[in-house]
């Protein structure tokens, strides 16, 4: 049946879009996290809406799964082939469609940079606030199907606060409008539905995002900390005096010294963490809100403080946070980056058993990470030529379990994926997870889409020891959260 799947994929689509030999493959084996590889039956690579319909249509009569993919930078295995599957590129879709200065909307195609989207539209003085620091390369698509953050999604939101539509393909082949350019859509709010899906409901066909207008001035604060648990206190204290930075970064030690060695961005290398703050908006209210920022930060404990003199130091100050994943890849020769979020109150109780069970394992945990929104990146260094691949995977599912404990969520913007999918039994229970199940039936009853991804099976969390059962006990009340 299957080398059937990609004979009938030739014959429906246009000659070149149909990868099957292995060479060819290679590139689609993997997404951003590359201890997990698989290689498709075939990679197609549609470049309209006729041809996505097609690859459906075989994908249904052939009964083989499908799994979407953007840039391929996703950090959790979504878009990680099925060795018996179709994996579908959407690079093809690279094409802004239209800006409209008037609504301050855009509407572009899936496979669309991040960063294409505001260096289009700059020249209008326009630009598209959220920022992942993969933005040079992930595709708009995929943003929305992990509803990724960045640097300023602590002020401006995450990607479903910044976009206004969707429009989609269904397993069937239908096209689905979510969402509209006006303010509000009637019904229910599918727009936000799609976003966090990760290719398991629909195909994203195209993205009409929200513009905003570039802010007149911006400057960063760089606070040094003698301990990452006082530079945590200090970011709850920042918002806790009222103020909504545009950035709120923390970086350790171990990271800011990877950076500085690659990026030379001028960061205090004696400081055990430092913080990356900034304050955007009229001069007026940058020099004031700086000034609020560092007499917090001092009364926290900040041992130096330096501000950004002008936009090239700004952007250098932010392009070694940028750079952080890659620079500690040099360091190490694999790293496995968590992504969990918790409230800012906990911050230095977290980080510092993060510290204790870096030195239990025995492998070291550089931390770089959105710390305004609680949503923390630890980096666990390993070697898996050495066989720590397994420890490190311990490692970060017990700082996972620890996200969920002290009220978090084992997922900030990277999704869940293959990564999460048994921390996923430990975060919600039974009647949850046959919820989110409903859902994904209600748009994909056959489960072609992205199977075995984001939602596991109850079976699957039975097995792992951790199935939640009605009247369990949840570490943070026993209330369903749909
Ligand atoms: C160095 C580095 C830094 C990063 N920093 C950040 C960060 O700051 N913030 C952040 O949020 N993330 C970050 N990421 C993670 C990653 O870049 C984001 O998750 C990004 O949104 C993935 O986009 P992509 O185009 O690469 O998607 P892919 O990896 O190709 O796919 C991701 C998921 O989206 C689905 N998908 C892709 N396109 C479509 C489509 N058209 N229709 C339906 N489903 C689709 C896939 O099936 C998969 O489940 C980082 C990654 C790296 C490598």
């Amino acid at each position: 049946m299957k080398p059937a799947t990609a004979e009938r994929l030739r014959a429906a689509l246009p000659a070149g879009s149909v990868l099957t030999e292995r060479e060819d493959l290679k590139p689609y084996e993997c997404d951003g996290l590359s201890a997990y590889r698989e290689t498709p039956l075939a990679a197609v690579l549609p470049s309209d809406e006729a041809q996505v319909a097609a690859i459906l249509k075989v994908a249904r009569e052939t009964k083989t799964p499908v799994v979407a993919r953007g840039s391929g930078t996703g950090l959790s295995g979504g878009a990680l082939p099925l060795a018996d599957g179709i994996l579908m590129s959407m690079a093809k879709f690279n094409r802004v469609i239209e800006v409209s200065a008037a609504s301050r909307q855009a509407r572009v195609q899936p496979g669309v940079t991040n960063l294409r989207i505001s260096q289009h539209v700059g020249a209008l003085g326009l630009y598209y606030a959220p920022d992942p620091s993969s933005q040079i390369a992930c595709s708009i698509g995929g943003n929305v199907a992990e509803n990724s953050g960045g640097v300023h999604c602590l002020k401006y939101g995450l990607t479903v606060h910044n976009v206004a539509r969707v429009r989609a393909m269904t397993i069937e082949g239908d096209v689905v409008e979510l969402g509209c350019e006006g303010l509000d859509a009637p019904g229910y709010d599918l727009l936000a539905l799609a976003h966090g899906s990760e290719g398991l409901l629909a195909i994203t066909l195209e993205v009409t995002v929200k513009l905003l207008p570039k802010p007149e001035s911006a400057q960063v604060v760089m606070a040094s900390f003698p301990d990452v648990e006082s530079a945590g206190e200090a970011v709850a204290n920042v918002i806790g005096a009222g103020i909504v930075p545009a950035g709120l970064e923390m970086m350790d030690k171990l990271a800011t010294r990877a950076v500085e060695d690659f990026v030379h961005a001028g960061y205090d290398l004696e400081a055990e963490a430092i913080l990356l703050a900034e304050s955007d908006g009229t001069r007026e209210d940058v020099e004031h809100e700086t000034g609020k920022m560092i007499e917090v930060m001092r009364a926290s404990g900040a041992t130096g403080i330096r501000v950004s003199e002008n936009e090239a130091q700004r952007l250098l100050y932010w392009s070694g946070r940028k750079a952080a994943f890659p620079a500690v890849g040099r360091i190490s020769p694999d790293y496995y980056c968590i992504d969990g979020t918790i409230p800012r109150a906990a911050l230095p109780r977290v980080l510092k058993q993060i510290e204790a069970w870096s030195a239990e394992y025995g492998l070291a945990c550089a931390n770089v990470f959105h710390a305004g929104d609680g949503n923390l990146h630890p980096l666990i260094l390993f070697d898996a030529n050495k066989g720590e691949l397994e420890n490190a995977e311990k490692f970060g599912a017990d700082i996972l379990r620890l996200c969920v404990e002290v009220g978090g969520v084992l997922t900030g913007e990277h999704g869940v994926g293959i990564e999460k999918i048994n921390q996923m039994c430990v975060q919600f229970r039974t009647a949850e997870l046959e919820q989110f199940h409903a859902v994904k039936a209600a748009f994909d009853p056959e489960g072609l889409l992205n199977p075995g991804k984001g939602v596991p099976t109850l079976h699957r969390c039975a097995e792992f020891g951790a199935m939640r059962v009605k009247g369990g006990q949840l570490p943070h009340g026993d209330i369903p959260r749909f």
